[in-house]
């Protein structure tokens, strides 16, 4: 494939001249004072988004509005874990038409989002979680997704650097397997959206934040940013952590909670897991990187909160969490780590929904897992957009369950506990 839609010609070529002279990969535009459609929040989402409107609906007068840099909330610092062994309904089938996204991405787009299938490990520590875990994995064959259960010599094999001692602590009882999970570069995907929407003449305007809404009659007609006011016929809402503050700036409040998120990485060492594995008797769980860092994470700190850093309890928990799964890691060095604010919805799974509010559309909800979500997310958001009512994988994403008690409570399912 041609590395980022180049061919190998033009990389000599820009090898030779210094690396000086690579065309930008999407414009710079000014904002025009009218769109037919404004996505808030150039996150994975919301650049998903604006590349489905055009290619999927025909639908290009649109513009991403960004307050940083596209990439730089969410999609830039998570731990890019992609599966989709979820088991409630509403869930199961949305998340398989993600990894169904993901696997023809790269070439989708033309750009290498380095989507590696090395598989996801749940770890099981007592009986009851075995059962659990073959319900889900049932549940998720039923449904044409793939799924095994391994015993505990299986996860050995896999996993050699657990503690399988007769003293570890939380000893394996066997795991969850989706041969099909993954991982993927996270920025790449943002800078591949990115470069797929400006392609078909879509507005990215970075350092322009929504600062309120234009209102007509209860009729959202626009918004108002620090570049000005510029008119809509409809505006999308794609703000991961700031979903709640943007809907409050409408005179809506919704169910959902703003947390930090904290991962870690390592010093880069020679290939040493390659898969995705999730503590089950603790919140943790690793996978690594090409470069050879471990990639880490593990629970939410614990308070309300809307800047991106975290705190230092919740570092030790996942040290200590990850030391009693893979002793190995006490001699490891740990390189950074960093923040991203989750919107936590009230059952664990997402909004994708026209709101109550005319011209206003919600995507968010995501909590600890939208990165795999991105494709399917932008997918069903932008039919709802264009044709004005969910796509049926969407259609349970409303507001309104939250209303009727209709919850989709996959956070008291999810494999335990990383619902990462
Ligand atoms: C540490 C961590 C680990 C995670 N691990 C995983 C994982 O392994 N797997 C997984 O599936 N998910 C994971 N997630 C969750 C995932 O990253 C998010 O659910 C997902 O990225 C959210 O969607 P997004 O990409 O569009 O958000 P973002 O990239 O955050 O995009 C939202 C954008 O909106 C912009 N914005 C906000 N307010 C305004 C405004 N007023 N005006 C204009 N722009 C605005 C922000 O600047 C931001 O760029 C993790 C998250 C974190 C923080």
């Amino acid at each position: 494939m041609a590395i980022s839609g180049y061919s190998g010609f033009q990389l000599v070529r820009h090898a030779l001249t210094g690396h000086k002279n690579w065309p930008k990969a999407w414009r710079d535009p000014e904002p025009k004072e009218r769109y037919g459609v404004i996505i808030v929040g150039a996150g994975g989402h919301g650049l998903a988004t604006a590349y489905y409107l055009a290619k999927e609906h025909g639908i290009s007068n649109v513009a991403v509005l960004e307050k940083g840099y596209l990439g730089g909330g969410n999609t830039g610092r998570n731990t890019t874990i992609v599966r989709s062994n979820y088991m409630m309904p509403g869930n199961t089938l949305f998340y398989e038409k993600s990894m169904q996204l993901w696997e023809g991405l790269s070439m989708d787009l033309n750009y290498n989002v380095m989507f590696s299938q090395r598989a996801i490990l749940n770890l099981c520590h007592s009986d009851a979680q075995m059962d659990a875990a073959a319900m889900r994995g049932n549940t998720m064959r039923l449904n044409g997704i793939d799924a095994e259960l391994l015993d505990r010599n299986q996860v050995r094999e896999m996993v050699p650097l657990l503690d399988m001692s007769d003293n570890a602590r939380f000893p394996v009882y066997g795991a969850l397997c989706q041969p099909r999970a993954g991982t993927a570069r996270h920025d790449a995907v943002a800078w591949g959206y990115a470069r797929g929407a400006d392609s078909y003449g879509i507005d990215i305007i970075q350092n322009c934040e929504v600062t309120g809404f234009l209102r007509d009659n209860g009729r959202i007609y626009g918004v108002q940013t620090t570049r000005g006011d510029i008119r809509a016929d409809k505006v999308g809402l794609a703000v991961a952590g700031h979903t709640s503050h943007l809907a409050a700036m409408a005179e809506l409040r919704l169910p959902i909670e703003s947390h930090v998120l904290q991962a870690f990485v390592s010093e880069p060492l020679k290939p040493l897991i390659d898969t995705v594995v999730t503590f089950g008797a603790g919140h943790f769980y690793i996978s690594q990187s090409d470069k050879g860092g471990l990639v880490f994470g593990g629970d939410l700190d614990g308070y309300n909160s809307y800047a991106q850093r975290g705190s230092l309890p919740i570092v030790e928990d996942v040290i200590s969490c990850g030391l009693a799964m893979m002793p190995s890691l006490s001699r490891l060095k740990m390189l950074r780590h960093w923040g991203g604010v989750m919107d936590m919805s009230m059952d664990g799974s997402p909004i994708i929904c026209k709101s109550p509010i005319d011209g206003l559309y919600i995507n968010g909800g995501w909590c600890y897992g939208g990165f795999k979500a991105t494709p399917a997310s932008g997918w069903c958001f932008a039919h709802t957009i264009a044709q004005d009512r969910p796509h049926e994988l969407n259609e349970k994403f409303t507001l309104s369950r939250f209303e009727r008690g209709d919850q989709i409570d996959e956070k008291g399912a999810g494999p335990v506990p990383g619902h990462h």
